[in-house]
């Protein structure tokens, strides 16, 4: 779980990335409102929290960029006393939430979950292949209802491969995307960590979910839908 942060005071700024982190999610915090925009368009995110009032681009600016980019990426908004409407407009901008100041850490993380618990209805955060099935917000990973215990590096890298259904993933792109090496760690750390999760999801008389292309990589089979997901 990847989350933008952008608000300006420091002091209400650490205290919600530290909350945020405590939770388990990882933190991109942006003091103003120019660096927010730049991470709000060029870095995807689960969720971004935006204080209305910045130095540079506002919060509302921020928001209006996202949502004319398509970018339906759950948005909340800090708003300080008497911004009313500021609340209204960043709702009819898109905002899925708003949050007015001052506020405990805790009310924010239950907003979060809340609009995650929303955007999930609409499969937002709930991954599916066959009978397997992952949840990207609680990080419970199930096989034909049985729920199955994963390390974290594991299930980064399961749901790395069911966000692309029938595509061939190298071992180059998994080190890139779920370890962050941007060079040949000369190990077989990928198919390590593949053994591992095929002992883990193919139950037995279940189908076996990720192939293997010798020599190329990997593939999560999805048998129900053939086709390659839409810009996966
Ligand atoms: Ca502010």
């Amino acid at each position: 779980m990847k989350i933008l942060l952008v608000e300006d005071e420091t002091e209400i700024g650490s205290l919600v990335k530290d909350g945020l982190e405590k939770e388990g999610w990882s933190v991109d915090y942006c003091e103003d409102g120019d660096s927010g925009m730049t991470c709000a368009t060029t870095k995807s995110y689960d969720a971004v929290v935006l204080d209305v009032m910045l130095p540079g681009r506002s919060g509302l600016e921020i928001l209006k960029a996202l949502r004319e980019g398509q970018n339906n990426v759950p948005v909340i908004i800090i708003t300080a006393r008497g911004e009313s409407e500021d609340r209204i407009e960043g709702l009819n901008l898109g905002a899925d939430d708003y949050l007015p100041k001052p506020f405990f850490v805790e009310e924010l993380l239950a907003r979060l979950r809340a609009v995650w618990r929303r955007s999930s209805d609409g499969n937002m955060s709930l991954l599916s292949i066959g009978s397997l099935s992952a949840n990207l917000m609680s990080r419970e990973v199930s096989r034909s209802g049985q729920k199955i215990d994963m390390t974290p590096k594991e299930f980064s890298l399961l749901a790395f491969l069911m966000r692309s259904p029938n595509r061939v993933l190298t071992r180059t792109q998994i080190l890139e995307q779920v370890w962050g090496y941007h060079f040949d760690p000369g190990t077989n750390l990928v198919d390590v960590y593949i053994r591992r999760l095929r002992a883990k999801i193919d139950l037995e008389g279940e189908a076996e979910l990720i192939e293997t292309l010798r020599g190329v990589g990997y593939r999560m089979v999805d048998a129900e839908n053939p086709r390659p997901a839409e810009g996966a």
